[in-house]
């Protein structure tokens, strides 16, 4: 006789399962697929190990956190209403609206209700008798349920500093991942902030202006090009609002799931003379955002063509920053651009002309300890009152590994993927039936608006699901080969551009000791898109079935 969790007294026992499907993780992903599944008529219930709903944007409460998408398309597009009735207040949002949006549409949509916050999943096994995910959580007891979906995330399991001599530190520290909730202040403080990636470029330059010093350890150069923020106006509001149904259509089968104002060009960059590209190049870094990639066809698969558009911002990175040796130490010169995700500042370069900002570089000698009152780097002893680190996430697989999860005949997820992650599709993984991830690795995820790609993962959960229901099937899990042939065809589709060159993290190069090669899907989000609709046309090709009674059958 099975232990009852406390958590599940609370809500309503079904006869066979706790839940038809457990959800973990109550951030963009994991609240639209409680809504489309309760829509559905499926009972589910979201764990949360937070103590409220938003995912990244309830963990990533820096100063300066803000998306990089615009708003208008960072946000969901299931419902006509709220997409109208919503306003955003700047081109791109900052982390409180979005977190305050996102507990709109929970209590828009009446979902805290299904969510069981505070609670961490630490395992979810599955058990071959009873054809179920059998979960436990940190609060004791287990839950079972036919259906297991890990909507945890991309980036959500920070990386923890391993510096020498860390705990004898006596000053305050903070990730960047793991802001407090309340407001830190940093006036009349002598700080640090390590790491140069997006956390760092958009958190540094509002620390510099409230401590009273800031020192900003590198150990690469990240690519940043300017963002460009603006309030929203009336103009631009009504303009998505009076098309949002044609644009939100036209996101979806776009390359990155998004739509840019300034069209990507279709030509070599070679192609052009030189004053044109430069134009070009200048246009877009005029207008900010990610479009600066899109300049040319080929700027994340041609080295040469690349170097252009690398060239075109070392340039203007001279051009602002006042001290040469500062600026030639923030100038990527290693890996070409683009191929570590590309960052979005306001006013990053020009921060380090600020006679409180100092920037060490740390990329021949790492830190190579803490001290009680600071750090020790490059032969020099630093004193900090706080030290912030921005050092990044054991991003894809981090947080699926966090959770001990066992698929058929006990086998370990991590041990399967210990080579790499092992998907059809970034969804499911052969051996482990009824379980989902939304995006996954092997699915456009980080490589696309993720609005865009959790919307579509979503649908095609939902959509299986009812499909298994209709046709009284009780398990789903991917066939070997079409997983083995996706695995293969996203590594064939970052092969074919630059990605591999840069040690990013999304090729796992971040974490020591990780495999290392290219995790999401580079192919672009509306083909793939058209895949995953083609695939259930044809029946869930690559997908196997087993049903209610017994034996398995191909879907076909
Ligand atoms: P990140 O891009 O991985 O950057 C981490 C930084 O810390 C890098 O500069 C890295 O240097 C450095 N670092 C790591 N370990 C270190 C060590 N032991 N000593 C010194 N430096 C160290 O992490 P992130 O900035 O948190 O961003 C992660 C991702 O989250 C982004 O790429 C983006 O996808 C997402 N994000 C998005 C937004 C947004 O939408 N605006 C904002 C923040 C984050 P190396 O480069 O040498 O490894």
């Amino acid at each position: 006789m099975r232990e009852v969790l406390k958590v599940s007294e609370r809500v309503s026992l079904g006869s066979d399962f706790d839940y038809e499907v457990i959800v973990i993780g109550a951030g963009i992903a994991g609240l639209y697929q409680l809504y489309r599944l309760r829509e559905s008529g499926v009972r589910t219930r979201v764990f949360e190990s937070g103590t409220g709903v938003g995912g990244t944007w309830y963990w990533n409460r820096y100063p300066g956190a803000r998306c990089d998408v615009e708003s208008m398309q960072y946000s969901y597009s299931f419902d006509q209403t709220l997409q109208q009735d919503w306003h955003w207040a700047e081109k791109y949002a900052t982390q409180p609206e979005i977190l305050g949006y996102l507990n709109h549409v929970t209590d828009r949509f009446d979902l805290r209700k299904n969510i069981e916050f505070d609670t961490e999943i630490t395992s979810a096994h599955f058990d071959e008798g009873s054809r179920c995910w059998d979960i436990k959580t940190n609060v004791g007891g287990h839950l079972l349920a036919q259906f297991f979906i890990m909507a945890t995330g991309c980036i959500s399991t920070p990386q923890t500093p391993k510096i020498e001599g860390f705990s004898a530190y006596q000053g305050k520290t903070y990730h960047t991942g793991t802001w407090p909730h309340e407001k830190v202040d940093f006036t009349g403080q002598r700080i640090a902030v390590i790491g140069t990636g997006s956390s760092g470029i958009q958190s540094i330059p509002v620390l510099a202006k409230e401590a009273d010093h800031v020192t900003v350890f590198q150990r690469t150069p990240h690519w940043s090009v300017p963002a460009r923020n603006v309030p929203m106006t009336d103009e631009y509001e009504k303009e998505w609002k009076e098309d949002y149904a044609v644009r939100r259509e036209k996101m979806r089968y776009s390359v990155s799931g998004s739509l840019k104002k300034l069209k990507s060009l279709d030509v070599p960059a070679l192609s052009v003379s030189v004053d044109e590209r430069e134009e070009i190049f200048r246009e877009r870094w005029e207008a900010g955002g990610m479009i600066y990639l899109r300049s040319f066809s080929d700027l994340l698969t041609k080295q040469e063509a690349n170097d252009t558009a690398a060239e075109y911002v070392r340039e203007r990175i001279r051009g602002i920053v006042k001290d040469p040796e500062t600026a030639e130490l923030l100038a990527p010169k290693t890996y070409p651009i683009g191929t570590k995700r590309l960052c979005l500042d306001t006013n990053y370069y020009e921060t380090f002309n600020r006679d409180n900002v100092e920037l060490v570089d740390i990329s021949s000698q790492p830190i190579r300890q803490m001290t009680p009152t600071g750090l020790r780097a490059n032969g020099r002893n630093f004193e900090f009152d706080s030290v912030v680190f921005a050092i990044g996430f054991d991003a894809m697989t981090g947080t699926l590994f966090n959770v001990d999860i066992r698929g058929r005949k006990g086998r370990m997820l991590k041990e399967k993927w210990h080579a790499g992650p092992r998907t059809y599709l970034g969804l499911m993984s052969a051996d482990f039936p009824n379980m989902f991830m939304i995006t996954g690795p092997g699915s456009p995820s980080v490589k696309s608006n993720m609005l865009t790609s959790i919307e579509q993962h979503v649908e095609f959960v939902v959509d299986g699901l009812m499909y298994m229901r209709d046709n009284c099937l009780e398990l789903i899990e991917p066939e070997l080969k079409a997983e083995d042939e996706w695995v293969d065809h996203v590594q064939e589709a970052a092969n074919a551009t630059l990605f591999p060159r840069a040690n990013s993290w999304y090729m796992g190069a971040n974490i020591p000791g990780k495999p290392r090669l290219f995790m999401p899907y580079i192919g672009g989000v509306g083909r793939y898109r058209k895949i995953c609709e083609e695939i259930v046309e044809n029946g869930y090709r690559g997908f196997k079935v087993q049903a209610k009674t017994s034996g398995a059958a191909a879907a076909e």
